[in-house]
């Protein structure tokens, strides 16, 4: 493991050299990267040997993640970036024999990507029993018909995996389902990418606007029983928190890391640096710790699930879930107020993640829900 966190943190520093043009938006080879990746021994670390991948548990995902979250490309060059990271480890679990040569052997082996479409525009996403979208029964096929927004990287992505309401007389978690569908499917619609904080994005730097007008695919797509969507993605959103904490400490490790330099070489006097304020030295320190507590929380989390599984593990998910996103925030406007003017740029990354990662707070549930499940733990336990 020593020698393969070796390696990963050599290719991070190599993919410096890619997120210039990333952060002005120009084109970006992926393939290119992705070579480095794959002949490097980094490729698909999350997924079993015998599918192409590293076969590592989660602990040890979660610091290899760590190291990759350094660079916004890190995830994406290795193949285990959000959302198709899920989708596969969905798909790998639950997919038919069927789903999975049709689905998961393209996008585990970087031939295509995909999307998660559950979030509806006009329904609250912290309460899914509320989603409208359906998909009704007819003949041998379902038709959905469904508007969702915040599908992460659907432009260019090869299929969707969509949670729509199959069971409507069930209770409510079990009324939904996962269903497939390609992206080409006629009455699959991509409106728009969503301009987030002023960037509307492309390909996978994107967040889109879609709809599912009569929608038709075979019953065949659909992911594991009937009515058991809610299970399938408490079973997906479990690894895949612990997955972006460990990124966002990577994010936040770097942020620390580039502040530390800056502050030691830009002068505020003639004989000297900021290094020098204790004040500077105290938000360096603060965020150090921060950090740290978040990483060995994460790492706890990390092997609770590997010990007893998502459900089991559930209060620790959340309770790393709010509390990283927390800490990335308040580490990366400290890293911005050492930079002055410069962390507003694009000059360095710190602007790039500001924009970006308010959403940790937010996405995969916002932090009140994340607080909700912690506080009714303890007070079941008091
Ligand atoms: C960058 C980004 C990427 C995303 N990617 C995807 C994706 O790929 N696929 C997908 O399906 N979705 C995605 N989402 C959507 C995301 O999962 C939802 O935004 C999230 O679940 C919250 O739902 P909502 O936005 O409808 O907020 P709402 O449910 O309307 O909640 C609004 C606010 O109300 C507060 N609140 C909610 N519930 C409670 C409560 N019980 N108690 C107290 N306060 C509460 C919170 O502050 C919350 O932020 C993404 C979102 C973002 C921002």
């Amino acid at each position: 493991m020593d020698q393969l966190l070796s390696v990963a943190r050599e290719f991070i520093v190599w993919l410096e050299a890619y997120e210039r043009p990333f952060v002005n938006d120009e084109h970006l080879d992926i393939e290119l990267i992705r070579h480095r990746a794959r002949s490097l021994g980094l490729w698909a670390p999350h997924l079993p040997k015998d599918h192409g991948g590293l076969g590592l548990s989660l602990t040890d995902f979660a610091q290899l993640s760590e190291i990759l979250g350094r660079s916004p490309l890190g995830h994406l060059a290795c193949n285990c970036q959000a959302p198709d990271i899920g989708n596969m480890e969905l798909l790998l679990e639950y997919g038919s024999e069927s789903q999975q040569r049709q689905f998961f052997e393209p996008l585990a082996s970087g031939q295509v990507r995909s999307c998660f479409a559950m979030t509806e525009p006009h329904q609250p996403g912290s309460n899914p029993t509320m989603l409208a979208g359906k998909a009704e029964k007819d003949g041998s096929d379902y038709v959905i018909n469904a508007h969702k927004w915040f599908a992460s990287s659907a432009d260019g992505s090869a299929f969707a995996i969509v949670m729509a309401k199959t069971n409507p007389e069930a209770k409510p978690y079990q009324q939904y389902s996962q269903i497939l569908v390609p992206t080409d499917t006629p009455g699959f619609e991509r409106v728009r990418n969503i301009p987030v904080m002023g960037h509307v994005g492309s390909g996978y730097f994107s967040h889109a606007e879609v709809r599912f007008t009569d929608c038709r695919v075979p019953q065949s797509h659909l992911i594991g029983e009937e009515g058991s969507g809610f299970a399938l993605a408490q079973q997906r959103l479990g690894p895949g928190r612990i997955h972006h904490c460990m990124r966002w400490i990577g994010i936040a490790q770097r942020a620390l890391d580039i502040s530390c330099t800056y502050a030691q070489s830009r002068a505020i006097t003639p004989d000297e640096v900021l290094a020098d304020r204790q004040v500077v030295r105290h938000a360096l320190a603060r965020s150090h710790a921060e950090i740290q507590a978040s990483r060995l929380m994460v790492l706890d989390a990390a092997g609770q699930v590997d010990r007893l599984g998502t459900r089991g593990a559930r209060v620790a998910i959340s309770t790393i879930k709010f509390f990283v996103a927390g800490m990335l925030q308040r580490v990366l406007d400290r890293a911005i107020q050492i930079h002055g003017a410069l962390g507003l740029t694009d000059e360095t990354l710190l602007s790039y993640w500001y924009r970006h990662e308010r959403a940790a707070r937010i996405y995969d549930g916002p932090d009140e829900v994340h607080m909700d499940v912690v506080a009714r733990d303890l007070l079941k336990k008091s």
